[in-house]
């Protein structure tokens, strides 16, 4: 894990703009800056995967055309490498397919060139906001506890394996605790965008961190809500009514 001490030190959030494009990056670094955000930028792919591997920082604007490794790869290398750093990807093409790889190759968030500033200034703000609160608190809820910075989750002694994704839909659970998440809720909180078919991918989730949750035998903490959405109820309050 990148040593956080620095960015501590200073408390402007700390962002990596990975764009060959030297005018459009040198446009953000200063529009960034005027947001009072801390800007490194870098043009090319391998720099990008080493600053990103080496800093400590709180987002990564990545653009998917780089001379070297593209977007795309980088965005992979570092989520394989357990970089939890949200990720907004840049491209020229608009082609859904693309946004498709992009958020498959671990991104938070993509947007197509060409963009206005202010598009660009509230997505950064929302990823900012997101990442925050959750870089510093644990939480624990009955007998289950999850770790933001160690990235791990236990529930009693024995420790549950999540997916990224898991790890990140239980934290919303978790930090809301006991009150009634609606599927869009989620699927803005968890993955960012708005989707028809989103529904279904909230419920599989659901699903599969369930299962992983009750591994040993243990009781349901994540209720379904007919017609609404999931809800997290602290354990001594819990009713199995779906389970
Ligand atoms: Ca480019």
């Amino acid at each position: 894990m990148p040593d956080s001490r620095e960015s501590d030190a200073n408390q402007a959030p700390r962002v990596l703009i990975v764009e060959d494009e030297r005018r459009l990056a040198s446009l953000l670094t200063q529009q960034l800056t005027d947001l009072k955000l801390n800007v490194e930028a870098v043009h090319d792919g391998e720099s990008g995967l080493e600053a990103a591997l080496n800093g400590s920082f709180d987002l990564i604007i990545l653009d998917v055309m780089l001379p070297g490794q593209d977007g795309f790869a980088i965005c992979r290398e570092l989520r394989r490498r357990g970089l939890t750093v949200p990720i907004m990807m840049l491209s020229a093409r608009g082609v859904l397919e693309d946004r498709v790889r992009g958020l498959d190759s671990g991104a938070d968030d993509y947007l197509t060139k060409p963009f206005e500033f202010a598009e660009l200034s509230a997505r950064v703000r929302a990823l900012l906001r997101r990442q925050r609160p959750a870089a510093a608190l644990s939480v624990t809820v009955g007998d289950l506890s999850l770790d933001p910075v160690s990235r791990s989750v236990h529930r009693g002694e024995r420790k549950v394996d999540l997916t990224q994704k898991e790890f990140a839909l239980l934290e919303y659970f978790m930090r809301n605790v006991d009150q009634v998440l609606t599927r869009a809720m989620i699927g803005e909180h968890v993955w960012d965008f708005t989707w028809d078919r989103m529904t279904n991918v909230i419920d599989v989730y659901v699903n599969h961190l369930r299962r992983k949750l009750e591994d040993a035998g243990e009781s349901r903490v994540i209720h379904a809500v007919r017609g609404v959405g999931y809800v997290l109820r602290s354990s001594e309050h819990a009713h199995d009514q779906d389970a």
